[in-house]
């Protein structure tokens, strides 16, 4: 399953409501610099939850 730009369009982050882009395959990042979560995408589904996303001052892995 692929994500498509429709559905990315309708996508917000929960926490700020800014619009998500797409890194890669396996996350969407948030595009509010001040917020810039980024979201796991597993199995091509995005995982919206404050909970499971990567906090943008974490070290990457
Ligand atoms: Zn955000």
């Amino acid at each position: 399953m692929n994500l498509e730009p429709s559905q990315l369009a309708i996508l917000t982050c929960p926490v700020c409501h800014g619009s998500l882009r797409r890194d890669g395959d396996v996350e969407l990042v948030c595009d509010n610099h001040a917020c810039g979560l980024a979201y796991p995408v597993v199995d091509g589904i995005p995982v919206l939850l404050v909970d499971e996303a990567r906090r943008p001052d974490a070290a990457r892995a």
